[in-house]
C-alpha cells in the first residue's frame, strides 16, 4: 500500500493511507541507504507487518521544520500591527519560488487599516494578484479550505499576524488538537521541534509554528532572480543580465515605468545585496 507519513515519534512512524492511520517501524535498509523517513514522505508500506518498505521520490523537503512534499504555503501577512512587510513577504515567496511550493497570500487585519492605508493595500493586492499569485484575506474561509482540500499545506507567519486565530476560524478543533500535542509533550523545548500533518479539509495542514528561520544563503543569485516571476515577462537583450547595473535593462526600465513594483525590486536588490 501507499501513504504519507503525517507524524513520527521516536522510531513510529503514522502513515495515512485512504482516511486510515497505521503505525509503522522502518526498516534498517533506510539507515543503510542514508533515508530518514520524514514526515510528509510519500511512502510503501506494509501494513500487515507494518514496515515502511520503500520512500517514494520526494517534491522538496524543508529543513526547518523538517517536513517533504509541501505542496503550498499560506502566509498569513499582516496589513497592521505588525505592519505590512513587503520583505518579508517576498522573502517568503523567494524559499517558496525556489522549493516548488506555491504560495497563497492571507492577509490579516484589514480592519485595522484607515481609509489611505487601505487603498495602499489594495494596490499591493493587486499587484501580488495580476503577477500570478493568490491573494485571499481571512475572511475568505471557504476560499482558503478550497485550497487545503487534497493538498499538503503548512502555515507561516509572523507572530502576531493572526496565524492562531485564522487557525481558529477555519476549524476550532485544530486548534484544540495543537494545544493537547503542546501538552501532551510539554510547553517549550519539545513543543517546537514537533511536527505533524492534521488531516482537514480533505487535506493536510502541517502544525508547526512555521519557518523558524528563512536564510536566503542557501540560495544562488540566480535562484533569487528566478523566484521573481515578473522578471521574465520583461525579457532583457543580455544575456545573464541580473537587472541591476546594466543599462538598457527591460526589467529596470520596467521597474521606471511602474509596471514592476518598486518595493518588490527593492527587495530583489536587497537580497542579492545581503548575499555579498
Ligand atoms: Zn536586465
Amino acid at each position: 500500500m501507499e501513504g504519507q507519513i503525517i507524524k513520527i515519534l521516536s522510531n513510529l512512524y503514522t502513515v495515512s493511507s485512504d482516511g486510515k492511520l497505521y503505525e509503522c517501524h522502518a526498516r534498517g535498509k533506510f539507515r543503510k541507504d542514508k533515508i530518514t523517513p520524514t514526515v510528509g514522505d510519500y511512502v510503501r508500506f506494509d501494513p500487515k507487518e507494518s514496515y515502511i518498505l520503500e520512500v517514494l521520490k520526494r517534491k522538496n523537503t524543508l529543513e526547518r521544520p523538517l517536513v517533504s512534499n509541501i505542496d503550498k504555503c499560506i502566509i498569513v501577512t499582516s496589513c497592521k500591527e505588525p505592519d505590512f512587510s513587503s520583505n518579508l513577504l517576498d522573502k517568503l515567496l523567494v524559499v517558496l519560488e525556489c522549493h516548488n511550493i506555491e504560495p497563497i497570500i492571507c492577509l490579516t487585519k484589514l480592519d485595522l487599516l484607515n481609509n489611505e492605508e487601505e487603498k495602499e493595500i489594495i494596490e499591493i493586492r493587486k499587484y501580488y494578484q495580476y503577477i500570478g499569485y493568490t491573494v485571499l484575506d481571512n475572511t475568505e474561509l471557504d476560499k482558503i479550505k478550497k485550497e487545503i482540500k487534497g493538498k499538503t499545506v503548512v502555515l507561516t507567519g509572523q507572530t502576531g499576524a493572526g496565524k492562531s486565530s485564522l487557525i481558529n476560524k477555519l476549524d476550532s478543533s485544530f486548534n484544540l488538537a495543537t494545544g493537547e500535542i503542546s501538552k501532551a509533550l510539554g510547553r517549550g523545548k519539545h513543543t517546537t521541534r514537533h511536527v505533524e500533518l492534521i488531516e482537514m479539509f480533505g487535506g493536510k495542514v502541517l502544525d508547526t509554528p512555521g519557518f523558524s528561520s528563512i536564510d536566503l544563503k542557501e540560495l544562488s543569485n540566480e535562484d533569487i532572480k528566478n523566484a521573481f516571476i515578473e522578471f521574465d515577462s520583461f525579457p532583457c537583450p543580455f544575456r545573464d543580465c541580473m537587472h541591476i547595473n546594466e543599462k538598457e535593462c527591460n526589467v529596470i526600465k520596467a521597474v521606471e515605468n511602474n509596471e514592476i513594483l518598486e518595493s518588490r525590486y527593492d527587495n530583489y536588490k536587497k537580497f542579492i545585496e545581503t548575499r555579498r
